[in-house]
């Protein structure tokens, strides 16, 4: 099986190449990369006018399946992935059951070998049922095919916890995810603390709820000097502890999502899908964001596509669940917001979604012969109007329905197959 991806714009972070060549794939793998290939018996796909960049990886969604399949399953979820770019999702273990041990771990390996679109590495839980006692499976999770380890939905509940679990998974090469809230601060908020949230008279959680927890896990990765990622990282504070733990050298890393470089609190509405945790921070947070991932001390771009039913979503805004859809839009929002306002290069784009954030993960991305043939193909000028009611995934819950874009994902391969054309 040979598949022969002619006249792109290979745009390769790694090795730095931005070139018009093809690329051949032999079964699972590139073979040659190159100007004018040619291979009798190949199947060719003309991309002409379109980036060849690697495939990108999500370090952070959620696909609900086991146990909330009304909202999500590993097939329709790793569908939406696979036409939003993505070639591999990293899925939180805050399923039901909560990914906590090695048969969960290997269930949906196993869900995913049968039915998904994309690669999915599973993150398992941190502590038991994520309850922030006593230690989860970590090792048997990451011998069943973990990839990092997290309590995601909530922080890992205290410093002693996080201590323990980072000298073990630094043992075993595995990062260490947080979600950073202090619950104290956090009780009963539904959106960010300010303005907006006094004229919406919605209950507020103050920015430090983050940055308090971004400080202290970052003062226990100085203690145990083990591997550290922020999830979905939302405040200039929080930003500024990673800075100061990267210029000391320290092994931190983290995350912002496609809706906190995009939206801020003044957009919210009584509309739950402008609902999520973190919720959207102000202007001036959005701005540190877009400045962090500019200049390197942010190391990917992660959707945390968080979906939820309509009819869990359809309530009164303080009833609802935190968190929205994200895998569609996550790249035409990169290049609306990032690149087409003159902030970003696209080189530097290309790589938050793919040599980036297989760094956190110890792996790598390239485009060269014997690497996975996993590639995202994408248009840089391409208009669209992204409308969730034809989107991939199970739920609705986005607040970017009707959102004109400019840039999409046009063709996903992922191990030598098409697994997404537009
Ligand atoms: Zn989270
Ligand atoms: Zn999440």
């Amino acid at each position: 099986m040979l598949l022969l991806i002619k006249k792109g714009r290979v745009l390769d972070p790694a090795s730095k190449t931005d070139a018009s060549l093809d690329v051949l794939i032999e079964g699972e793998r590139i073979l040659r990369v190159g100007a004018d290939l040619t291979a009798s018996g190949a199947e060719v796909l003309d991309v002409g006018g379109l980036i060849i960049a690697p495939g990108f990886i999500d370090l952070h969604c959620h696909l609900r399946e086991p146990g909330q399949e009304l909202s999500e399953t590993i097939e329709t979820g790793t569908r939406a992935a696979a036409r939003g770019g993505f070639t591999a999702v990293c899925c939180m273990p805050n399923t039901q059951p909560v990914n906590d041990n090695a048969s969960v771990t290997r269930s949906i390996v196993e869900r995913a070998a049968a039915s998904a679109s994309t690669r999915v590495w599973p993150i398992g839980a941190a502590s038991m049922g994520s309850k922030g006692e006593a230690l989860a499976e970590i090792s048997a999770m990451k011998a069943a095919g973990a990839v990092a380890v997290s309590d995601d939905g909530k922080p890992i509940a205290t410093a002693r916890l996080m201590r323990q679990v980072m000298e073990y998974c630094d043992s075993l090469g595995l990062p260490v995810i947080d979600h950073c809230e202090d619950p104290s601060l956090f009780v009963g908020g539904v959106m960010r603390e300010g303005p907006q949230s006094f004229r919406l008279g919605l209950q507020g959680i103050p920015a430090q709820s983050e940055s308090i927890c971004v400080g202290r896990d970052v003062e226990t990765a100085l203690l145990t000097g083990a591997r550290l990622h922020i999830a979905h990282m939302s405040t200039r504070r929080s930003l500024e502890y990673v800075r100061w733990a990267k210029q000391h050298g320290l092994r931190v890393t983290c995350e912002v999502t496609p809706h906190h470089f995009t939206l801020t609190d003044e957009d919210v509405r009584y509309d739950t899908n402008y609902k999520m945790n973190p919720p959207l921070a102000s202007g001036d947070d959005r701005d540190a964001l877009i400045e962090g991932l500019v200049d390197g001390s942010v190391d990917a771009i992660a959707t945390d596509h968080a979906p939820h039913h309509p009819a869990s979503k359809d309530v009164e805004f303080d009833r609802a669940p935190f968190g929205i859809t994200g895998f569609e839009t996550a790249l035409s929002l990169g290049l609306s917001e990032l690149v087409h306002t003159g902030k970003m290069a696209l080189m530097r784009l290309v790589e938050l979604f793919t040599t980036s954030p297989a760094r956190v993960l110890g792996i790598e991305r390239r485009i060269a012969a014997g690497q996975p043939a996993d590639l995202t193909v994408f248009s840089t000028s391409y208009e669209w109007t992204f409308q969730a009611a034809e989107s991939a995934s199970k739920s609705r819950n986005t607040p970017f329905d009707g959102r004109l874009l400019r840039g999409a994902p046009m063709a996903t391969i992922v191990r030598g197959r098409v697994a997404f054309r537009r």
